[in-house]
């Protein structure tokens, strides 16, 4: 494709992304697609001669299409949002159109340094203090990957550069919310934990780590010869948004000398509000923390950061330094291929500044305080009609609710659960999130997609009172 054909072509992709977009609400929201659909239906290998780009764009829209679940639709309450501003979207391209890498601050020097000011525009926006740096990931799961390997070399003085974990005398030991996100337990066990010597921590009657059982578990391993390495904490845990108390939690990590990890994947967003401030209040007392701009707030996918209190730390642990990537200037700058796992970066500051700067953060708070109020307004009418019942705290914008009619409980009510939800997804009228909570089901119901408005969110309300009929 030359540059000339590439104009012609991207401005049509630019209005089938457009057109996508301010349509969208016309489509069902879950894909109505059997398994294998889409294989079928491709070629079984690559052509041998170009096709024009018609072509392309044609199957785009016939095969593609029918075979998507719309994240950005008005009437998705699934999972978590995670919002693609059309601005991020630009950014996203321009990166992508650009094809810079930065290996080292040399290697592209506006791609480091506009990553180094975005990020601390960000921190300011998030209330953390001047203390923190951080560096884009790709996802929450590679953050956590990097804090759990960060905390596993404090506690061994740099293990890794002798007989790494092999080497070490006693376990070490991470310290989890039994509702912690499955990346955790994911990292922990790349991180050479094990599954043995990750304790998860009881939670109280709102989902959240209970301190005494924290400072129990500690006090169990240190009696038995094992070495307490990090605790994770979560603000707005994936089930119900649960929050970890941090002042606590950080308090007895500090006795301890424990790496404090807050996963804030979420809930992060939600910092640009100060009202919400007080649900990471202690978060000065954590090593690392982190927040996916690609959820709730709105950069394009993918964009997760990743903030530290101690970059030396991380550098020392990440940093390798080949001859080919030194330069004279490597005393001045920061070389971001030493902040995490992967040596090439893209330019992914881009998508960040470019919705900064095109929206502006009072349209961003205005967005979030929307959606805080549209899953309150659902909250209260769930909390008020017979029949239903809210499941956990709604501190945030995602609702666990359940429908359960006099008489029904147990594996009956869980087939009630599981049966209405399958129906309004089946329908295609919105999309929500079947989940076990205590070993029942319940539905989450997570607002914030960017084109939700309270209307959307009041419909959704009559179609779940309508469908839970049968
Ligand atoms: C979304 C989420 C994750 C995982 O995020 P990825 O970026 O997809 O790895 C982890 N923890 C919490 C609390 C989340 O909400």
């Amino acid at each position: 494709m030359t540059p000339e054909q590439f104009r012609q072509h991207g401005h049509q992709l630019i209005d089938l992304i457009a057109d996508y977009r301010q349509n969208i609400a016309q489509r069902p929201v879950m894909a109505q697609v059997e398994p294998g659909y889409l294989k079928a239906a491709l070629p079984g290998a690559a052509p041998q001669q170009g096709e024009p780009f018609e072509a392309i764009l044609q199957d785009v829209d016939q095969l593609l299409m029918p075979g998507l679940s719309h994240w950005q639709h008005p009437d998705f309450y699934g999972y978590f949002p995670s919002n693609g501003t059309l601005s991020s979207v630009l950014g996203d391209f321009l990166s992508t159109g650009l094809g810079v890498l930065g290996l080292s601050w040399q290697s592209s020097p506006a791609l480091s340094e506009l990553e180094e000011t975005t990020l601390d525009w960000l921190r300011q926006l998030l209330g953390l203090s001047a203390q923190w740096s951080g560096v884009m990931q790709d996802t929450a799961s590679s953050s956590t990957l990097v804090a759990l390997i960060c905390a596993r070399e404090r506690a061994t003085d740099y293990a890794l550069v002798r007989g790494g974990l092999q080497s070490q005398a006693k376990p070490l030991i991470v310290y989890v919310s039994a509702h912690a996100h499955s990346s955790v337990d994911k990292a922990a066990l790349l991180a050479g934990f094990g599954r043995d010597n990750i304790r998860l921590i009881a939670t109280d009657e709102q989902f959240a780590m209970r301190p005494d059982a924290l400072r129990e578990a500690i006090a169990q391993d240190l009696a038995v010869g094992n070495q307490p390495c990090a605790v994770v904490a979560t603000t707005g845990t994936t089930a119900t948004t649960a929050l970890d108390p941090l002042r606590p939690v950080g308090e007895i990590a500090q006795a301890y000398q424990l790496w404090l990890h807050v996963d804030s994947a979420m809930a992060g967003s939600a910092m640009i509000l100060p009202e919400c401030r007080w649900m990471w209040d202690g978060i000065e007392l954590a090593d690392s923390v982190v927040v996916n701009a690609h959820k709730w707030l709105g950069v394009a996918f993918d964009c997760s950061i990743y903030y530290v209190r101690d970059p030396q730390h991380l550098i020392r642990v990440m940093s390798t330094n080949p001859s080919y990537l030194q330069s004279a200037v490597d005393g001045e700058v920061k070389n971001l291929r030493d902040w995490g796992i992967p040596l090439g970066r893209r330019f992914r500051a881009l998508k960040l500044w470019f919705m900064l700067r095109c929206e502006g953060v009072e349209a961003l708070q205005q967005r979030l305080r929307r959606d805080l109020d549209n899953a309150h307004w659902l909250a209260e009418q769930v909390q008020a009609a017979a029949d239903w019942e809210l499941l956990a705290p709604v501190p945030l914008q995602t609702l666990c609710i359940r429908h359960r009619p006099a008489g029904l409980a147990g594996a009956q009510l869980d087939a009630h659960t599981r049966s209405w939800a399958d129906r309004l997804n089946a329908s295609g009228d919105a999309y929500v999130t079947p989940a076990t909570l205590q070993g029942e089901w319940m539905v989450r119901v997570s607002v914030g997609a960017l084109p939700t408005e309270r209307e959307h969110v009041q419909r959704l309300w009559e179609r779940l009172q309508g469908v839970v009929l049968g």
